[in-house]
């Protein structure tokens, strides 16, 4: 296990249309490996999701902390090859940071529900329903794999703000 670098907003790497990850990759080594790298990255930075992009790894793999949205008890879902198949027309607007764009948030408009079909770490075709903040994560880490970041969604940059205004000014209105 290993923690891996943090690509931040200005890396090539994070514009890239990530690659699908074939069956037999899956299967390998290296990519298990890296699946655990992720994780292990992920909770050393206390995110909430994180894309291959993200740690220099153009492959179509996300990680999502579901702890952090409705379902504490599932912890953190690998979805590889993920696809949004259906997306409510309902929207929620909220607060959104990025581990590749530190200490700024802003907030970003979100379909409230999506459907996201994709592959588990061993292959498994998985099916996930998701809403709220969840949803919201799986949004965007899914932007990540085609070099889309959440301040390219901002419909209006008014609430573009660094962390330490965020809690300043802006943290009673979260809601
Ligand atoms: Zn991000």
């Amino acid at each position: 296990m290993a923690i891996l670098k943090v690509a931040n907003m200005g890396n090539p790497v994070l514009r890239h249309e990530a690659e699908p990850v074939t069956s037999r990759d899956l299967k390998s080594l290296p990519v298990q490996q890296l699946i655990d790298d992720m994780i292990e990255t992920l909770v050393e930075y206390r995110g909430v999701g994180l894309a291959g992009p993200q740690v220099h790894e153009s492959r179509r793999i996300i990680l999502v902390d579901r702890s952090a949205g409705e379902d504490p008890e599932d912890g953190i879902l690998v979805l590889v090859n993920p696809v949004i198949t259906e997306a409510s027309e309902a929207t929620d607007e909220d607060w959104e940071g990025c581990l590749s764009i530190p200490d700024i948030r802003g907030r970003v408009v979100r379909a409230s529900q999506i459907v996201v079909e994709s592959r588990d770490r061993k292959g498994r075709d998985q099916a996930l329903s998701v809403s709220g903040f969840t949803a919201r994560i799986m949004q965007h880490e899914i932007d990540h794999l085609d070099g889309v970041l959440f301040l390219d969604r901002m419909t209006d940059m008014l609430s573009l703000t660094f962390l330490p205004e965020y809690g300043r000014y802006w943290i009673d209105d979260s809601d």
